[in-house]
């Protein structure tokens, strides 16, 4: 049966670009990308660069994501953004509990899970990333990974679980060019979408978007994203570039 997700490909920029790099890069992406309906694009940019980004890409398709935020709304947070801030600079979108915030800023599940709900509550749509590492995938521990991170990180959902986005992030394969394999991708697809059936029941768990991350690039990008439960692409490096970002949204087309 053919999938009726739309598809959703969302550029990670992570810690790159100054405002300047960042607005070229998005005036760019508006003059290839920026009449597409049939894919979901969402344009990642540091904190520093979204209100500008947000400028250039307001008039067109495209969304604003942000990269991460508190779960407070205001207060004294040292450093920390929230979530009524991004809806400021009309942010619809943020990245939650990815593998670098987890591995070097200490983002656990339940930070994740308050960050999440946070979101909701602001009416953003949270990008929930997820994902085993090496050492976890050669000892036969994936699934008991991501169980515990999307038990936990999505706990008390209830039917707000219709209104996010999962990234489905193999640790190992981000930024090391190594790319799961399409059917390595969907096995994991496909236990994230029945482990969301059995927390929110199979309609919402057939609704929500699994992207995969994880050196997804023009070469592989089609192969993965025709597989079942692969409903687009969280892109980091590949999303530096306008042509390679565009042609992963074309293949997703
Ligand atoms: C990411 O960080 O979300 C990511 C998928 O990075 P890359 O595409 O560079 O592997």
């Amino acid at each position: 049966m053919k999938k009726l997700r739309k598809k959703i490909i969302a550029g990670n920029w992570k810690m790159n670009k100054t405002t300047a790099d960042a607005a070229s890069l998005a005036e760019g992406l508006k003059l290839e990308l920026g009449d597409c309906l049939d894919v979901d694009i969402v344009l990642c940019p540091p904190f520093t660069a979204l209100s500008a980004v947000s400028g250039i890409i307001d008039d067109c398709h495209m969304k604003l994501g942000a990269q991460d935020m508190h779960w407070e709304s205001e207060g004294a947070y040292t450093g920390e953004i929230s979530s009524g801030m991004l809806r400021d600079l009309y942010c619809n979108y943020v990245i939650l509990g990815h593998s670098e915030r987890r591995a070097y800023f200490g983002e656990t599940n339940e930070t994740v899970n308050k960050k999440v709900k946070a979101a909701i509550a602001a009416t953003l749509i949270p990008i929930v990333c997820v994902g085993e590492t090496l050492e976890q995938r050669e000892s036969g521990t994936t699934e008991a990974v991501v169980r515990d991170q999307v038990e936990n990180s999505l706990a008390g959902l209830d039917d707000d679980l219709a209104k996010i986005v999962v990234a489905y992030e193999p640790v190992w394969a981000i930024g090391t060019g190594l790319t799961a394999t399409p059917d390595q991708a969907q096995d994991v697809h496909a236990f994230i979408r029945k482990l969301l059936a059995e927390i929110g029941g199979s309609d919402i768990a057939d609704g929500v978007r699994i992207q995969y991350g994880g050196s997804m690039k023009p070469a592989n990008a089609a192969e993965l994203l025709e597989k079942q439960d692969i409903d687009g692409g969280l892109i980091g490096g590949a999303a530096l570039d306008v042509r390679s970002f565009a042609e992963i949204v074309k293949a997703a087309m």
